[in-house]
């Protein structure tokens, strides 16, 4: 039986939380991942809003998962979802910053489909120099053939201090075990003046989507039961600070494509509205994008 009072918050450090939702096989469902595999709870952290899976998402249990596969069809660190129109608003964002280019690590890369969006965007098509890390075996084969990747998770790879002008974690935070550690690996091997970009679900979003997913019958809607983190704003503001990086500016991001046209439809004209809002109002991309984008840097 586990204790979930015993669970100490990775962003704030705080160990009182609130049930969200629990996840087990008796209700099973292919497209919610981190079900079928035993009983789970989510809980909310009562200071920061973070939240997490219990038990804890640690690097045995990804490195267990990403190496065992069945009854989980795709795996969980997706390639199904159709994000090709994030990723070149995500291209555009960092051309703009870096227009001469350099060295870009994507965490949680997959096969490399980002780099082929930068790539196609930049000018020269040799301003950059992807490197790539991705623990989930499942892509190496499928990795596009002039892109390096590492296989291993990003603190096993031991870049050197100070090394990449940009680094991206684009729809991937939610599954790293340790966000703080990582966020801080992240803040290591940054240049001074680099670029730190990444997307994750908004929480306020979920929650709207999970509403009208359920009027609409849809089950991968639920919201919070998917990835083993859902970060708030507080809680990457936490994350963000111990390690040394802060906020430049957050975008309202998209996120992978909707399958179904109704919500595809519903999606577009929310993010209509949230961009317009945003304008008026520069705080609440964080809060109410589908996926927001945040551009970071190092403190100095
Ligand atoms: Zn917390």
């Amino acid at each position: 039986m586990i204790d979930k009072n015993a669970v100490t918050c990775v962003a704030c450090h705080h160990t009182e939380h609130t049930f969200v939702a629990n996840i087990g096989a008796e209700t099973p469902t292919p497209t919610l991942p981190l079900q079928g595999r035993g009983q789970r709870t989510m809980m909310r952290c009562n200071h920061c809003g973070l939240i997490f899976v219990v038990p804890l998402w640690t690097d045995s249990i990804a490195t267990n998962v990403f190496a065992n596969y069945d009854g989980w069809p795709g795996g969980i660190s997706g390639g199904a979802a159709d994000r090709q129109e994030s990723m070149r608003f995500i291209a555009q964002q960092i051309i703009s910053q870096k227009p001469t280019g350099g060295r870009l690590l994507d965490v949680g890369c997959a096969n490399g489909a980002f780099f082929e969006v930068m790539r196609h965007q930049s000018q020269p098509k040799t301003a950059w120099q992807f490197y790539g890390a991705e623990p989930d075996p499942k892509w190496q084969g499928l990795a596009y053939p002039d892109v390096k990747i590492t296989p291993q998770p990003l603190r096993q790879c031991h870049f050197p201090n100070d090394f990449f002008d940009v680094i991206t974690i684009l729809d991937a935070l939610y599954y790293i075990p340790e966000p703080d550690k990582e966020l801080a690996e992240i803040a290591r091997i940054l240049k001074p003046n680099g670029l730190f970009v990444f997307d994750v679900p908004g929480q306020v979003y979920l929650r709207l989507r999970g509403g009208i997913g359920c009027m609409l019958g849809l089950q991968r809607t639920r919201p919070f039961t998917t990835y083993p983190f859902y970060f708030s704003r507080q809680s990457l503001n936490f994350l963000l600070e111990q390690a040394g990086l802060e906020i430049i500016e957050v975008a309202v991001g998209r996120g992978a494509r909707q399958p179904e046209p109704m919500v595809r439809l519903l999606v577009s004209a929310y993010i209509n509205l949230a961009k317009i809002m945003s304008k008026l109002f520069r705080n609440l991309p964080p809060l109410i994008a589908p996926m927001p984008v945040y551009n970071v840097k190092r403190k100095m």
